[in-house]
């Protein structure tokens, strides 16, 4: 089974998708998390969003996961760079870089290949991201789209940020977060958009818990559930 969660930044999505994931005993796939893998390859390599700098930087770098008791790994050029993801610079970044068609193409491969293993192997999947049921795996057999007021959304990655140990204010994620959606939803491949057949969530006013609950839910009540 493939559930696919889509939506702007910090409605949600990341936490839900992996408890759920985990209370349904299938894998979860953070396809955020591999965009900013590709980067931090473009900020190690000083390179700037340009086509340009994709046709040099894309041919030497590799973006793969890997799962050590059910936990997602990023690796870059196969080293582990999970922690250094959810950073300001690299968020500062992403969006750029994920405008970009070589990149895009590039991950939509290696979502669809890791996807469909992980599904074979643990029965299914549950994929957050932008682009996931849309464009990724649009024949998913569950797609949710999540949303959320802004300040809310910020909040939650204000949040993120601090226990990450990185300092900056509210206001400035608000803004940087705003910037990316608009990016996200404005750009000319893959914009951030609900898939006609995807059920839309407002998790404004909702504790994760019952986040987790609404998708485990909708699983548990899919006609595919458990066959
Ligand atoms: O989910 P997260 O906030 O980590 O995603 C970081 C960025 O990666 C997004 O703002 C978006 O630009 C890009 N992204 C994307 N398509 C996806 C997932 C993420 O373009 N499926």
């Amino acid at each position: 089974m493939i559930v696919t969660i889509d939506g702007p930044a910090g409605s949600g999505k990341s936490t839900t998708a992996r408890n759920a994931a985990a209370e349904l005993h299938y894998v979860y796939l953070d396809t955020g998390a591999m965009y900013r893998a590709v980067a931090l390859g473009f900020l190690r390599a000083d390179a700037a969003a340009t086509s340009e700098a994709a046709d040099r930087v894309l041919p030497a770098l590799s973006v793969d996961v890997s799962y050590q008791d059910s936990a997602m790994q990023v690796y870059l050029n196969e080293e582990e760079v999970t922690a250094h993801l959810r950073t300001a610079e690299v968020g500062a970044i992403v969006s750029d870089i994920s405008t970009l068609a070589p990149v895009r193409d590039y991950m939509v491969e290696q979502q669809r290949r890791i996807g469909h293993e992980q599904a074979e192997v643990h029965g299914g999947v549950v994929v957050d991201g932008r682009d996931t049921g849309t464009v990724v795996f649009p024949e998913a057999d569950l797609k949710i789209f999540m949303v959320a007021d802004v300040e809310e959304r910020a909040r939650r990655r204000l949040q993120e940020y601090e226990a990450a140990g990185e300092h900056i204010s509210l206001a400035e994620v608000q803004a940087e977060i705003e910037e990316r959606d608009q990016q996200d939803r404005t750009r000319d491949i893959a914009p951030l958009r609900r898939a006609e057949d995807a059920v839309e969530f407002d998790t404004t006013d909702c504790t994760i818990d019952e986040q987790v609950a609404f998708v485990v839910n909708r699983v548990k009540a899919h006609p595919a559930w458990g066959t």
